[in-house]
């Protein structure tokens, strides 16, 4: 307004400008890894400890952010089962890959995932890792604007199957199903939301399908009504019910 700036976009770009200049772009430019330098402020949340906003250095071990600055994993480490370690819109990592990640783009992109927003979401093995996904996807369903019909199809579509996934509801078509739904909206939409709601359902069906599988009879039409033999195969039908 009048001739002077209104609006601050990077608050965190610009709060760190004054240390470059006091102390020089190469000192900057010294801290990280090669090609992921400088610092960054990383936010904690989730199942640890303590929550926290922090400004480390680029490549730091993710591990280190969470033990050090965010006082661990509520229940431990070994509690841990995912970070998602960029924001909800970036694909969540388990725990095997969190025990030596860096928190830098490169590395993140290695592993399948993205630094993102750097928002780091620590979920450990008290919660629901199927159900934890499907409230995310309910939050992007929400928030699509519509313009698009992949987004805006495609998001209450995986919203609604994560649901009945999460409830041991789902058929046996539905993971591959759910899987070509987050590729038919990856690319595929006018801005990067649609990738935002596509790529933590991605991150579940890579690193979490065979909890999916064991939750899910994917007979449902065997489990549910015994008395339909046309509707279903009679041998599958006899097979049930010889167990039950
Ligand atoms: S991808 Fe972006 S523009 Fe398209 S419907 Fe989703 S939010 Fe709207």
């Amino acid at each position: 307004m009048y001739g002077c700036p209104t609006i601050i976009n990077n608050v965190e770009t610009i709060s760190v400008v004054p240390t470059i200049l006091r102390r020089g772009a190469k000192w900057f430019a010294s801290l990280g890894k090669p090609k992921n330098t400088g610092t960054k402020i990383f936010c904690i949340s989730g199942n640890v400890n303590s929550p926290c906003n922090v400004e480390e250095e680029m490549g730091v071990k993710l591990k280190d952010l969470i033990e050090k600055h965010a006082g661990g994993v509520i229940g431990g480490w070994e509690n841990l089962k995912a970070v998602i370690p960029g924001g909800s819109s970036m694909p969540l990592l388990p725990k095997e890959i969190c025990e030596n990640i860096t928190m830098d783009f490169d590395a993140l992109i290695e592993n399948k995932s993205g630094l993102g927003t750097a928002g780091i979401v620590v979920i450990n093995k008290d919660q629901d890792i199927i159900k934890c996904m499907a409230r995310i996807a309910r939050f992007y369903k929400h928030e699509s604007c519509g313009q698009c019909t992949p987004c805006r199809e495609g998001s209450g579509w995986m919203w609604r199957i994560l649901e009945r996934m999460s409830k041991g509801e789902a058929s046996r078509e539905e993971v591959e199903m759910l899987s070509d739904v987050t590729n038919q909206i990856e690319g595929h939409t006018i801005c990067a939301f649609g990738e935002g709601s596509a790529w933590p359902v991605q991150g579940l069906l890579r690193h979490f399908k065979k909890e999916i599988i064991k939750r899910n009879n994917f007979n449902p039409l065997v489990k549910s009504n015994k008395n339909i033999p046309y509707l279903v195969d009679q041998h599958l039908l006899e097979e049930e019910n010889a167990k039950s």
